[in-house]
């Protein structure tokens, strides 16, 4: 055998007992005739002591050469520690060393393999195998792994069925550009990776596979941002014979169950809002509802009194932010200067601060008197030692602006708390919404998704007020999944695409596939997909999603580690029937 044990795991009862592990050198303490080293592997680390005259002295002079990350295997016996760690599971124990083989040597890493590294993000990615072998990003990884576990645990004993959809397909839009890939036989042909299985798991419904499910890698070709990955993992299913009341029951419930089994957390019951209240409220249809700080229009309170901003404006809408009064001169220029940024968009920020004596002062003295000041205060429901801050502008960007800084306070004041969870539904959708660019409406969560039975009417004359049975699953103001009921008669999808300024050709062409399917007696159906990746980050209490992907890309969409995309060969591009770019 190998190992006996793993470098997690001795404990006192294992004291006087023959033992082998293997692993990497942590470090080593050379006190002349004693020596520590701690050797570690993904379990944990386990201290071994070799001593002159307990040890061989060509073992212990061996030994003092050995450099970090070097991988060895020992043999010892475990005996009591003299000083425990607590800090360490197998603090109680350490091994004393009788034999020790070198399985390999390595090169000094270029940063510490330690919780706290000193190495930049730039060099981490370039050597992301070592990066990973921290302590952090190793339990990242293992809490992906029961993430997926378990999600397959729940949905196996809730009748679903995992099955694989192809990687190589024909582009099924999500509101992204495909990533394609040249098909060498059939020069000038591609294939497009999926955004997401939608099509596919569309026709399983029809095949009558009426409870799917798939950790799906999706790849969209999108603009970067921060934290976005072009390929990502979902947890997609999809379910025939249902309603979105069962969807919505059967996936909060997988929320509550790898909350609970990974996080022994009991997730209350989750609130629906309808989409039209969380913008009205919040300004986004994702609300971090860890706080409150709801928005509170004011247009009818300010307007009227001369001052241009508000007077000009579709909008003036303000939050309360709690004992904040004390802001200074400085905090609300910062304040200002954030939401000026072109990224925010807002013009200018009024403030009111609401004195502990109950006076008001703002940045608008000029042009409100002290009870219009206590008005708004009365209408923020703001109390002595509140902050009421001010957008005004166009009704879309200046609610976006506000929401962003909405979070901010939050952030500022500490309400968005990682350990804590604020879960919910946002219901109601709009099926459509009208894009400026392209001057066509577009689908709000895909053209597959089913207008609302009740509003079926509205379809020609009012597009844009027909609502979706559509759905997104919201945690802490991050969108963790969305889904819909679909449509399952082709005539109703025909019509669909058309208002999506598909031709009739256009269409067959595209989706001739699914139409043609739906015709053969398509049950009705619809589902959902989760981010993985996010879901993961969530549980995992982090922000980024890519220290919970084993090889991610970087923000711009490289691999730096790998080197990809690169160029490829001449004769490749050849092959492909693809002409270089003469330069
Ligand atoms: N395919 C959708 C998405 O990727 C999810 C769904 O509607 O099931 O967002």
């Amino acid at each position: 055998m190998t190992r006996t044990h793993t470098c997690g795991e001795l404990r006192l009862e294992h004291v006087g007992c023959t033992v082998s592990l293997c692993g990497w050198i942590q470090g080593i303490r050379d006190k002349g005739k004693l020596l520590w080293l701690d050797i570690r592997d993904r379990y944990g680390i386990t201290q071994l002591i070799l001593e002159e005259g307990a040890a061989p002295s060509t073992l212990l002079q061996q030994t003092k050469e050995l450099g970090r990350e070097y991988v060895v295997k020992v043999q010892g016996v475990v005996c009591e520690r003299k000083e425990r760690n607590p800090r360490l599971s197998t603090g109680d124990i350490e091994v004393q060393v009788q034999t020790l083989e070198l399985l390999n040597t390595a090169k000094t890493p270029p940063f510490l393999i330690e919780p706290d590294t000193d190495g930049g993000e730039e060099l981490r990615m370039r050597h992301r195998y070592l990066d990973l072998r921290r302590p952090p990003l190793q339990s990242n990884l293992m809490l992906r792994h029961q993430v997926m576990q378990q999600t397959r645990a729940y949905l196996n004993q809730k009748q679903f069925l995992e099955i694989e959809t192809p990687t190589l397909i024909k582009s099924t839009p999500e509101g992204a550009r495909d990533f394609v890939v040249p098909a060498r036989t059939q020069p000038g042909q591609f294939y497009a990776l999926p955004q997401s299985p939608q099509a596919c798991k569309q026709l399983l419904m029809v095949a009558g596979f009426d409870r799917y499910y798939q950790l799906a890698r999706c790849f969209r070709d999108e603009d970067l941002r921060t934290d976005r990955q072009p390929e990502f993992t979902q947890i997609d299913c999809e379910l025939s014979f249902t309603t979105q009341d069962e969807i919505m029951a059967l996936f909060e419930g997988l929320t509550k169950y790898l909350f609970q089994h990974i996080k022994q957390i009991e997730l209350p019951s989750f609130p629906r809002m309808a989409y039209a209240t969380a913008m009205q409220l919040y300004g986004t249809d994702k609300p971090d509802l860890r706080f409150g700080m709801p928005f509170v229009e004011l247009t009818h309170l300010a307007q009227g009194h001369g001052l241009r901003v508000f007077d000009d404006a579709v909008l003036v809408v303000g939050i309360c932010a709690q004992g904040c009064s004390g802001y200074t001169r400085k905090q609300l220029d910062l304040l200002t200067d954030f939401v000026k940024q072109p990224q925010v968009g807002a013009s200018g920020l009024v403030y009111v601060k609401c004195n502990a004596d109950g006076s008001f002062k703002s940045s608008v003295d000029k042009f409100f008197d002290q009870t219009q000041l206590a008005r708004w205060g009365e209408v923020l429901n703001a109390q002595p030692g509140d902050l009421i801050l001010v957008l005004a502008g166009e009704a879309q960007t200046t609610r976006q602006a506000l929401s962003a800084l909405r979070l901010k306070m939050g952030n500022e004041r500490g309400l968005r708390d990682p350990a804590k969870f604020a879960p919910l539904w946002i219901v109601d959708f709009p099926l459509l919404e009208w894009d400026l660019t392209t001057q066509r409406y577009q689908a709000r969560h895909h053209p597959f998704t089913a207008p609302r039975p009740a509003d079926i009417s509205l379809l020609e004359e009012e597009p844009e007020a027909v609502h979706a049975d559509a759905y997104d699953l919201v945690i802490n103001g991050v969108e963790v999944g969305g889904g819909s009921m679909r449509i399952y008669n082709r005539a109703m999808q025909e019509k669909i695409l058309n208002i999506l300024g598909f031709s009739a050709e256009e269409a067959q062409q595209q989706f001739g596939f699914l139409l043609e399917a739906l015709e053969y007696g398509a049950p009705p159906h619809g589902g959902i997909a989760l981010g993985l990746d996010r879901l993961c980050s969530l549980l995992g209490n982090s922000e980024s999603i890519r220290s919970f992907i084993a090889f991610p890309k970087n923000n711009a969409g490289r691999d730096v580690m790998l080197k990809a995309p690169a160029p490829i060969a001449q004769d490749q591009l050849q092959e492909l029937g693809i002409e270089p770019k003469l330069r």
